[in-house]
């Protein structure tokens, strides 16, 4: 995914990248294809870009402990200034382009990007019913017996936080 950016006017431009993960230089959890999407604002003495990306990957549900294909999006931005870098620059996310430079490569921030995409907790679907902590049965696909047993309304948080901690 690489801009060249002395062929576009200073003005606003959207531009759409559509790229294999293997081409960009992402690889496992991803699969599929890597969307990413750029509104350029394009200036004498900069360049911003806004980035919207959106990827796919294979998961795990923390509920159900099945593999499922999720798809993650992460908006990011990133700022080019025209010149040459100062020695104590160490801001993230900005980069210099000095007067030899032609193109952007954003390779490198959109695979950084994709990694922090992914949710520290996944979800296979917002309803997924999980296992059952007891036999190991996964209620999304079939249900087991063990629910039918009548619980004392008593004991029920008690049973309740005893399950939380088995999940864990
Ligand atoms: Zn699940
Ligand atoms: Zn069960």
């Amino acid at each position: 995914m690489i801009i060249k950016f002395t062929n576009y006017t200073d003005s606003i431009h959207d531009l759409d990248f559509d790229e294999t993960v293997e081409s960009v230089g992402l690889g496992k959890p991803f699969l599929g294809d890597v969307k990413l999407k750029v509104r350029m604002d394009k200036s004498h003495s900069q360049i911003v870009l806004n980035c919207d990306l959106d990827t796919e990957a294979e998961l795990v549900c923390d509920r159900c402990n099945e593999e499922f294909v999720g798809k993650l999006n992460r908006k990011f931005k990133l700022i080019y200034l025209f010149g040459e870098k100062p020695e104590d620059s160490e801001t993230p996310d900005l980069y210099y382009l000095s007067l030899e430079n032609d193109k952007i490569k954003l390779n490198g921030d959109v695979v950084d990007y994709a990694v922090l995409s992914i949710p520290m907790k996944n979800l296979c679907k917002e309803n997924c019913k999980g296992l059952c902590p007891h036999c190991g049965t996964n209620l999304n696909h079939s249900s087991c017996e063990c629910g039918k047993e009548e619980v004392n309304p008593v004991w029920a948080p008690l049973l309740k936080l005893k399950n939380n901690s088995k999940n864990k």
